[in-house]
């Protein structure tokens, strides 16, 4: 499929949950549903009236300033509000080991006004975890970050497979914990959801080494896999078992049309595999960097040319994939526009990252084809390590997220100063 052709998806009807009540449990129960922040944060931001009411000011205090004295230094820019936007990295950038970076509670404040200019700046989270619907993972880092998240300001790494529900009727889907992530494909609209649990439950040989536990058993659906052919394969979340999960997927692959227990004679007849992101480590709790889904799909490829003597072609979503950020385009465009009134797109989208591969790589490829600046900025706080060099440089390293946020407000700052310097006709006194 084109990466290009991903879009926002549409609103369905469905329940509204307000977001300072809702948990886990309330979301899971009842069918299709939203959390939403209360309605004092839903309502438009007074954010570009405030920048408005300071412009006015700023032109009024121009005039009486022309009119009374000589020529003084140009006064400050306010009105940046709506100039440029922010999209954040998660994990290895706002938290870490499942818990928050203490910086990224400050960071968040100044983007919500606290900072030295009293501007309000727009933003979203573009992340290449997943396991969670994007409610549930809302929800957790509203608490996490002790404010509202929105999942309108919200994409992760399979969010885009959504738009594969109408494609295939039944596929395997791997990863995740326990039934989570069958929940969450069944929340896109996938009509016929198959788990590693179901294969194993109705033939316990398939893995000879795994048993399932009597929970697993309970949940798994009892179905004849002789009479059932799987038309994709799904990576959602990280495998928690990737010799059962990897024998699985390599039956269907070596399969006849997807049908567990036949072999194709080319090893050609398998379906495809799809993975939410590519990312080969991830930063979590342990001091050094682990391996994570990008590691499970080479490993799979590799067992497959091991196997068969031929390439396996996968695809993976997520960054640094241009449709992951076309997709953030539109969900900031939409974004900005509900909460703030903004209808262009902003200038400049400064990006905070801590992987090179994904966060910057993505970043920087984008910028060369979006009309407007994309600008990335790596963060220590994460899977980069001072002292080596990131195969994909970013514009600007720093140590932490609230750093990240302070460069990109600092920068518009002197660039604002700077154009006002060119339109006076007079020497920039600040130099980028
Ligand atoms: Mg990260």
């Amino acid at each position: 499929m084109s990466p290009a052709s991903l879009v926002v998806p549409q609103r369905a009807p469905m329940r509204r949950l307000n977001s300072v009540d809702a948990t886990t449990e309330n979301v899971r129960i009842g069918g299709p549903t939203v959390v939403v922040p209360p309605k004092h944060l839903m309502a438009p931001s007074d954010a570009h009236e405030v920048a408005a009411a300071f412009e006015i000011a700023r032109h009024e205090l121009e005039s009486f300033r022309s009119a009374t004295s000589s020529p003084s230094s140009p006064p400050l820019e306010t009105l940046i509000t709506d100039k440029f936007a922010f999209a954040f990295d998660i994990d290895g950038v706002l938290i870490r080991g499942g818990k928050v970076i203490p910086e990224a509670i400050e960071a968040m404040k100044q983007l919500n006004g606290e900072n030295r200019y009293g501007i309000k700046i727009p933003y979203i989270f573009v992340t290449n975890g997943g396991g969670k619907t994007e409610q549930e993972r809302c929800i957790q880092l509203s608490q996490q970050l002790r404010m509202e998240v929105s999942p309108g300001q919200f994409i992760c790494g399979h969010t885009p497979m959504r738009e594969m529900a109408e494609t295939f009727k039944t596929v395997l889907v791997v990863g995740g914990e326990g039934e989570k992530c069958r929940e969450v494909a069944e929340g896109y609209g996938f009509k016929d959801v198959v788990t590693p649990g179901d294969i194993i439950k109705d033939n316990q040989d398939t893995t000879p080494f795994r048993k399932l536990t009597s929970e697993e058993h309970k949940n798994s659906r009892l179905r004849n896999f002789a009479e059932v052919e799987i038309e994709a394969i799904f990576v959602f979340a990280d495998s928690r078992d990737w010799a059962s999960d990897q024998q699985i997927i390599l039956d269907l692959l070596m399969s006849k049309n997807g049908r567990l227990g036949t072999r194709s004679e080319t090893f050609e007849d398998g379906p495809p595999v799809f993975f939410s992101h590519n990312d080969v480590v991830w930063s979590a709790s342990h001091d050094l960097t682990r391996i994570g889904m990008g590691a499970l799909r080479v490993s799979l490829e590799a067992m497959f040319k091991a196997v068969t003597g031929k390439d396996l072609k996968t695809t993976a979503f997520g960054k640094p994939q241009m449709g992951t950020f076309q997709f953030a385009t539109r969900l900031l465009q939409q974004w900005r526009n509900d909460t703030h009134g903004i209808n262009s797109p902003p200038d400049t989208v400064y990006f905070v990252g801590d992987t090179p591969e994904s966060d910057i790589r993505g970043t920087n490829e984008f910028d060369n084809e979006a009309e407007n600046n994309w600008y990335s900025i790596l963060v220590r706080t994460g899977v980069f390590q001072e002292g080596t060099v990131p195969r994909f440089v970013p514009r600007a390293t720093v140590d932490t997220v609230l750093q990240a946020v302070e460069h990109g407000i600092e920068r518009e700052y002197r660039n604002a100063l700077k154009k006002r310097a060119i339109s006076a006709n007079t020497t920039p006194a600040i130099e980028e």
